[in-house]
């Protein structure tokens, strides 16, 4: 009995570290509960602008896409990516001249140039462009068996450029011909897969009128006809710059400064499109 005090006083410290076990314990438990709930609570998509906000990279990215081009247009639907690239697409190309002129200017050679011109205007505006080609070249793969097939491989390796650039408006410069050679304007197809295609088609036909106020030419939608435009559900427009069948018309074409101001309207019309208007 003479040890009763002493078990007493070590049986004290002993109790008080139990309990002490015991609280850290509880508070692990509490701790693993309100983590577990609020990770059910996020999960749950109970915080309506959670998804949007909780990724600091995306929420970076939107930043910056703001940034490079304000989104205005197409705001009728829901989470529409801005359009922050161009594909400058210069028609035909090598052993395919396009249309011709009667004093022999190659629709290839106006495309190019034009499109050309394009890439700096819109290289100066601080939109990046990738070129499906910036030479006298068709786009087909020479290593593979292509006679007969030089068109078709061509344009299969335009589309293959324009499905691989993200969040890119696909602009391909055509000139037109016609039997008839009174015929002129410039004329704007759009993609039917998009939206965003029509709204683009609409604010460069308008910005044409600069060129001439009477042209009386409508946006069309393009048919199977127009390969790419029908294959692409991205934003995408063929502009047909002027009819090279129309001898007048055809001369201006042919000409540097009409070439660049061809070009000016075109990206005048694609920045206030895509950049929210500002005529
Ligand atoms: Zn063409």
């Amino acid at each position: 009995m003479t040890n009763t005090p002493s078990t007493d006083r070590k049986s004290f410290p002993r109790r008080s570290a139990v309990g002490v076990v015991l609280l850290i314990f509880l508070f692990t438990a509490l701790l693993c509960l309100v983590s577990l709930w609020l990770t059910g609570f996020a999960a749950g998509g109970k915080t309506p602008s959670g998804s949007l906000f909780s990724d600091p990279a995306t929420a970076g990215l939107l930043a910056s896409a703001e940034q490079a081009i304000p989104s205005g247009g197409g705001d009728t639907q829901q989470a529409v990516r801005p359009i922050l690239r161009v594909v400058m697409d210069p028609g035909h190309g090598g052993e395919d001249g396009g249309a011709q002129s009667k004093a022999g200017l190659y629709e290839k050679d106006v495309n190019l140039s034009v499109s050309l011109y394009l890439r700096d205007l819109f290289e100066a505006a601080g939109v990046p462009v990738v070129m499906t080609r910036t030479e006298d070249i068709l786009l087909y793969d020479r290593s593979v068996n292509y006679q007969g097939r030089k068109k078709v491989l061509d344009l299969a390796a335009r589309l293959t450029v324009a499905r691989s650039v993200p969040d890119s408006l696909f602009l391909s410069i055509h000139m037109n011909a016609f039997p008839q050679t009174q015929y002129s304007g410039m004329q704007v197809w759009y993609a039917p897969g998009d939206p965003r295609s029509q709204e683009l088609a609409a604010a460069v036909q308008t910005r044409g009128l600069w060129l001439d106020s009477n042209n009386k030419r409508r946006i069309k939608a393009a048919g199977d006809n127009i390969y790419l435009l029908h294959n692409l559900d991205t934003p995408a427009i063929l502009v047909e710059g002027g009819f090279l069948s129309n001898p007048e018309e055809a001369e201006k074409l042919g000409t540097e400064a009409y070439q660049k101001s061809l070009a000016f309207v075109i990206f005048t019309g694609v920045m206030e499109s895509i950049g929210g208007g500002t005529a």
